[in-house]
């Protein structure tokens, strides 16, 4: 027994310096991510972007599966959607371990100092659209796996990287479309690390639920100089803007979480009303017709916490504008729902939180912070579709910085978490 475990600290050594020594590969992979601009939508460049890490990692090994996801939204022959799978099998059956990173990234938009494609390293940090959400977090991983793999360490069962799309976009034409064809189901994966950017000594366990709505006032069109003669629509959908104000957005603001969502503004409910249309369309360079509004419309994005129910969240708005309806002469709407995602949560004490925690403490040296994502992310696929629950996501990059302009990742920050990610999967691997 004392010889194994001897043996098993010499190869935990023995990766943890092979990491420090891949330095600049694990810098010079992200950067040659980086260089794809698979850029969502429309989703650029996904199939050599896939294709570049799936011949990677076949040359290290790995069965190499491409996974088109025919008929997901945005798919066609221009824009493929082209996912990658890679397993290894270790020496003797044993529990697979999986790490899933997203290939795509969104629009640079203004505001870059630096080329958003080329990779550029200074001052200790890697910059480029994807560098912090999530190409550096998908290099650290691939890295710590190969230096695992070098280190000589016996590993049994299976090592899983995949490289999905479409995550920015919900992911149904990524991890939501391997999900439902098992891919992310036991008996084939049992522990799943996102490294998304959730800074590099927090474990996340999960994420808020989304309800997204289009409401529409309706009202009737009259000349606009005897507005008494119609009915106008945006004055019907003040009336709701002035319902939110002054009765949901202070309830959802008293509805504190048990979830440790960060950052702290984040850890209520909340609700952004993401855009509002009323009466003459705004695309026309003319003077506008005087007209009164028949239409207007809000879009609202809700966040809620595991203890709503989307029932409940949809209840609560259905019941403001049901008020009005009874209280607001010639008050009518429409609510159409546009998508949601339901919240989830892994176990804070399961085998993969508690492994990262236990890697993290090991290497930085100070105890994780467990936290759940004010957004979502791939994990509600394998939590709901995939029903696996023992998923997190950890990762270098600063939280903050994703989709900013001059996105960057600290370099030290990918070692670091190549380390944490190595020592959580040899520990998930030989647990059994
Ligand atoms: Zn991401």
């Amino acid at each position: 027994m004392v010889a194994v475990a001897s043996e098993r600290i010499r190869g935990l050594d023995s990766a943890l310096s092979e990491i420090d020594a891949r330095r600049d590969e694990i810098v010079a992979f992200a950067r040659d991510l980086i260089r794809f601009p698979t850029v969502n939508p429309p989703g650029e460049a996904y199939r050599p972007c896939a294709e570049f890490f799936g011949e990677r990692l076949r040359r290290r090994g790995f069965d190499v599966t491409y996974v088109r996801a025919e008929g997901a939204p945005g798919d066609n022959d221009k824009y493929p959607r082209i996912n990658v799978v890679c397993r290894r099998e270790g020496s003797r059956p044993g529990p697979c371990v999986h790490f899933n990173g997203h290939l795509d990234v969104v629009q640079t938009g203004a505001g870059w100092t630096v080329d958003p494609f080329e990779g550029l390293v200074r001052d200790g940090k890697l910059y480029g659209r994807g560098a912090c959400d999530m190409k550096g977090g998908i290099a650290a991983a691939v890295v710590a796996v190969e230096a695992l793999i070098d280190s000589g360490t016996d590993l049994p069962g299976a090592l899983e990287i995949s490289g999905t799309v479409d995550e920015e976009s919900g992911g149904y034409g990524g991890v939501a479309y391997l999900a439902e064809r098992g891919w992310f189901s036991k008996p084939r994966v049992d522990h799943v690390i996102i490294p998304e950017p959730l800074n590099v000594d927090r474990v996340c366990i999960g994420h808020r639920g989304v309800w997204w709505a289009e409401i529409e006032t309706l009202g009737r069109i009259a000349h606009g100089s005897m507005p008494f003669l119609g009915d106008s629509a945006i004055r019907h959908m003040s009336a709701v803007l002035e319902k939110f104000e002054h009765a949901l957005y202070p309830a959802l603001a008293a509805r504190r979480s048990d979830m440790p969502v960060v950052p702290d503004g984040a850890r209520q409910s909340t609700m952004n009303v993401n855009s509002i249309h009323g009466g003459q369309a705004e695309s026309f360079e003319g003077l506008p017709a005087p007209c009164v509004a028949d239409s207007c419309r809000i879009v609202i994005d809700r966040r809620f916490l595991i203890e709503e129910t989307l029932a409940e969240v949809q209840g609560e708005v259905k019941a403001l504008l049901d008020g009005l309806s009874h209280d607001r002469p010639n008050f009518r709407y429409k609510m159409r729902e546009l998508f949601h995602v339901e919240p989830v949560m892994a176990d804070r004490n399961g085998p993969v939180a508690s492994a990262t925690a236990k890697a993290i403490r090991e290497v930085l040296g100070r105890d994780a912070k467990i936290v759940c994502s004010p957004g979502t992310y791939d994990q509600k696929h394998v939590d709901r579709i995939g029903r696996l629950k023992d998923c997190i996501a950890y990762g270098p990059g600063v939280l903050d910085l994703a989709h900013q302009p001059d996105e960057w990742v600290g370099i030290q920050d990918m070692v670091d978490s190549a380390k944490v990610m190595a020592l959580a999967a040899i520990d998930l691997l030989t647990r059994a």
